[in-house]
């Protein structure tokens, strides 16, 4: 063979390998479908790997087909047929409840996009962590619910937890504006939900499909009921603590409804430094897979001259609860942050169902937090113990009167 016939080919393999690789668990969920669409634009330097979801297995793989990525899971084992009579290819497909991280664990990949609704995706993400990987986390609940355990975990492994909740974004950009040691405090901003400006009388006869408004961003259901209490704002307090290592009161929460500054920093020289732009999930997510580059990319953009006005309130603690429990978590640690999750996210479900009524969601994870045996420095099985009683005490606690 001559050296000229040879360039194509070695060219493609160096090409192919030095593409790199991502795996996204939860690609059926919002931030999923968002994160495909990033990579959809950037498939000249990145390739999906893996892909894994929870129970649509028709959706998987109609993505699966699209991307043709080496390696599926799917958590449902009884979706596994479903999914491989839908697939035009013969990918690897784990399915069970330990398909996901049996995906990470078996599959090499450069990145994991962690956008598992809730605990379920925990299991998985340690894995990745474990391995070094960097992490995008979309996934706060891991985090809430584990921090005591992961960012430990990460400094031991060299895995890098890069945000992709649009605030902590913010603030992981808006950091590298000055050293760690000069960051007074930091401040999350907060749509303020639907019910920013309701009474509190009122806010006690709100129905699910009142709750599932949300006024600027397009989310997932859990999520956007969270943002409805602002529950989602007090795991937003607690996941801060554990990405940036801060103080509790080192962390405040603003109003700000128009939701285009996604977070501040403040600088013990009276800067603050902020990060701007249109409500669009795949700009972090981006960003997170990129970092520290940056690249044109699909997301919306933000007409500095469309913008009208900007404006900042406190929130109400009163009317919305949630924000307390938030700081006292976040200042706890240990098991707190696993009982605050599932908690929260066992009464959000009986909040769907019709079972308890919109503000008793707080009251609930509340109780959960308060009644819940603290263990300051747990272990990862500590942690899930935790969650399964939190999760038993809302459900004992909605057949008597707590
Ligand atoms: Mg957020």
């Amino acid at each position: 063979m001559s050296s000229a016939a040879r360039v194509p080919i070695i060219r493609r393999v160096c090409e192919k390998s030095s593409k790199r690789r991502v795996i996204i668990l939860g690609s059926t969920g919002s931030v999923g479908r968002n994160a495909l669409d990033v990579v959809a634009a950037m498939l000249d330097d990145w390739q999906v790997v893996g892909l894994a979801a929870g129970t649509r297995a028709r959706d998987l793989a109609e993505q699966a087909n699209r991307f043709r990525p080496q390696a599926l899971a799917i958590a449902r084992r009884d979706q596994a047929s479903r999914l491989d009579a839908a697939l035009t290819y013969s990918p690897r497909v784990f399915s069970g409840p330990d398909a996901l991280t049996q995906m990470i664990s078996e599959v090499s990949c450069d990145c994991v996009v962690a956008a598992v609704v809730g605990t379920e995706g925990l299991q998985a993400v340690v894995r990745a962590v474990e391995l070094g990987r960097r992490v995008a986390l979309a996934n706060k609940e891991a985090l809430v619910a584990a921090g005591s355990v992961l960012v430990p975990l990460a400094e031991r492994s060299g895995a890098a937890l890069i945000p992709v909740d649009s605030e902590h974004s913010a603030i992981f950009q808006a950091l590298h504006a000055g050293r760690r040691g000069d960051v007074l405090r930091v401040y999350l901003t907060a749509s303020g939900g639907p019910f920013r400006t309701w009474s509190a009388e009122a806010m006690e006869d709100i129905t699910v499909e009142d709750a599932l408004q949300h006024p600027t961003w397009s989310m997932g259901p859990k999520i956007t009921i969270d943002s409805a209490t602002m529950m989602n704002k007090a795991l937003e307090i607690v996941e801060a603590r554990w990405l940036f290592n801060l103080r509790e009161d080192q962390i405040r929460v603003v109003v700000h409804p128009e939701s285009i500054i996604h977070s501040l920093v403040e600088f013990c020289d009276g800067s603050f430094i902020a990060q701007l732009g249109a409500p669009d999930m795949r700009t972090p997510i981006q960003y997170a897979l990129t970092y520290p580059a940056r690249r044109p990319g699909p997301s919306q953009r933000l007409d500095l001259f469309e913008l009208r006005q900007l404006t900042f309130h406190p929130p109400d603690p009163e009317r919305f609860p949630a924000l307390r429990l938030g700081h006292q978590v976040a200042a706890r640690g240990g098991t707190a942050g696993a009982v605050l999750n599932a908690a929260n996210e066992a009464a959000v479900q009986l909040f769907r169902e019709g079972t308890i009524r919109f503000q008793d969601i707080t009251r609930l994870t509340e109780h959960a937090v308060q009644r819940h045996d603290f263990r300051a420095a747990p272990t990862l099985d500590d942690l899930l113990a935790a969650d399964r009683w939190a999760r038993q005490e809302v459900a004992r606690c909605t057949t008597y009167k707590f």
